[in-house]
């Protein structure tokens, strides 16, 4: 099968680079996953939805796709430094269940998001499913790269060739920034040394906790997406993504580990790609500042997820995203009105997408998609194909159903139904609603007007807004009650 020429921003050499692959026809993804100790914020969905949006051009252009997002559910510090608390056990403590259960709801919840957000299935192992391998890694280049502390096994940065190229700390003179972001644990070589095993301190325990040459303790967090990308995938791998907060110490990290393990200058990966932050008025959206929003936060007010999905293509991946409410809302607009014309089209039998009229919009969406994921321009590529006039039907279809397919938007099953806004604590059904509107046409047929009136503020008391006339087709609008 021949394959589209794609082009991806790699973090390493900061510039657009042909995507090449290392098997002929295959595309190898490793994604850092979450760290299951609580819910994710919308702004952590936004990496996953970048990730599966990359997922599904590959696909597209032709590539068989292997690609892994890792669970993290052990330890995790709460900062990316060596010392403080372990998030996991934290959790577990504060919740009273062990650190096990805690994992495996967060995990759950972590999946149940992915798949309301029409991020394909993918392979997710668990970090503590591959602690055995952590540890024989670490053996393997225990001697010529690393040191053992009290607190455990670190990492010599300076053993390997140009530590934090990914980063650009040191050319970007954000050293300090860089160095002041790690709490110095006593003994440590240079500031930016980092954990491979955590021993346990002596007269505490951990719930999650092994064997090791360094004694009972847990693996550091880089080592595992080195161990799970080179088992899951093989070294070197194609394409390695994560939220740009993982390009300054996550990555760097994982490249040392992967240089030192493989004898080789080379990172693990050929390209290092990373989705900007979502913010919010606050700035970057964090699990530290406590009340961040999650995806259920979204249904509760009664936004279908792929508005979500929506929100996130409009933009670039590598741009800075604000969520607002507003923004939500255009954005749930914006998917309606790709719903209303798709609903129609699919009544229709499917037919050939290769029509003369369709050629502008395919290769506008070509060549965005290629271009790096450029998907606000695919997204306005899939408008014009809706729009085409005087053209038939099934090309239509058939043109639409494969921009769906890479953008994720489902655009063949979803109905205008689905997409009301439906908040978790309205005060009343659809059925209601549609029953007394039904009776609101009788008494205006009757002109019956004060009772049509009536009607008409009782719904309003139920925060249903009556839209007569509405261009989208929608009689009525639920809001929450405010
Ligand atoms: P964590 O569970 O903290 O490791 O985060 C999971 C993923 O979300 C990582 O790839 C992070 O880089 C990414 N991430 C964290 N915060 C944001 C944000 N506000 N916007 C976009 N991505 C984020
Ligand atoms: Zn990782």
């Amino acid at each position: 099968m021949t394959t589209r020429p794609i082009k991806l921003f790699n973090s390493l050499t900061r510039s657009l680079e042909d995507f090449e692959p290392i098997h002929p026809g295959e595309a190898r993804v490793y994604t850092c996953g979450p760290t299951v100790y609580n819910y994710q914020h919308v702004g952590n969905m936004r990496a996953y939805v970048f990730a599966d949006t990359l997922g599904r051009t590959l696909e597209w252009a032709g590539y068989k796709l292997s690609h892994v997002i890792n669970i993290t559910d052990v330890g995790h510090l709460t900062s990316d430094a060596d010392a403080g608390d372990d998030k996991m056990e934290k959790a577990a403590a504060s919740a009273g269940k062990s650190a096990w259960d805690i994992a495996r709801h967060y995990q759950q919840v972590f999946e149940d998001d992915l798949a309301r957000l029409n991020v394909r299935p993918v392979q997710h192992p668990r970090a503590t499913d591959y602690v055995e391998a952590m540890i024989d890694w670490a053996k393997g280049i225990e001697d010529k790269h690393c040191y053992r502390l009290d607190s455990g096994l670190y990492f010599d940065i300076s053993t390997v060739h140009e530590y934090g190229r990914l980063a650009r700390a040191v050319t970007e003179s954000k050293d300090d920034e860089r160095e002041g972001r790690i709490e110095s644990v006593d003994g440590k070589r240079n500031a930016a040394d980092f954990a491979i095993w955590r021993t346990t301190p002596a007269g505490e325990d951990r719930q999650m906790e092994w064997d090791s040459p360094w004694g009972k303790g847990a693996p550091g967090w880089h080592i595992e997406c080195s161990v799970m990308s080179a088992e899951l995938l093989g070294h070197p791998f194609d394409i390695h993504t994560g939220g740009i907060d993982h390009r300054e110490i996550h990555h760097p990290n994982e490249i040392a580990q992967n240089q030192a393990h493989n004898c080789s200058e080379k990172s693990g990966a050929n390209i290092w790609m990373h989705n900007n932050f979502l913010v919010d008025r606050r700035g970057k959206m964090s699990k530290s500042s406590g009340d961040f929003l999650i995806l259920q936060t979204l249904v509760d007010r009664g936004f279908h997820p792929l508005a979500y999905r929506m929100l996130c293509l409009q933009a670039h991946y590598r741009s800075e995203l604000e969520f607002t409410w507003e923004g939500l809302g255009a954005a749930l607009t914006r998917l309606k009105r790709l719903v209303m014309s798709a609903e129609k089209l699919v009544q229709e039998p499917g037919g050939d997408a290769n029509h003369p009229k369709l050629v502008p919009a395919r290769t506008k969406f070509a060549t965005a998609m290629a271009d790096d994921l450029n998907t606000s321009v695919a997204l306005t590529a899939l408008e014009d194909v809706l729009a085409a006039k005087k053209i038939d039907s099934g090309a239509k279809r058939a043109a639409m159903e494969e921009m769906s397919l890479v953008l994720g938007l489902q655009l063949d099953a979803l109905t205008r139904k689905d997409l009301r806004i439906h908040p978790a604590d309205a005060q009343t059904t659809e059925a209601e609603i549609e029953a007394d509107l039904v009776r609101r046409k009788e008494v205006r047929a009757a002109k019956d007007f004060a009772t049509s009136d009536a009607i008409r503020e009782s719904l309003s008391a139920k925060g249903v807004e009556v839209m007569d006339g509405d261009p989208l087709g929608w009689d009525w609008k639920l809001e929450s009650p405010q």
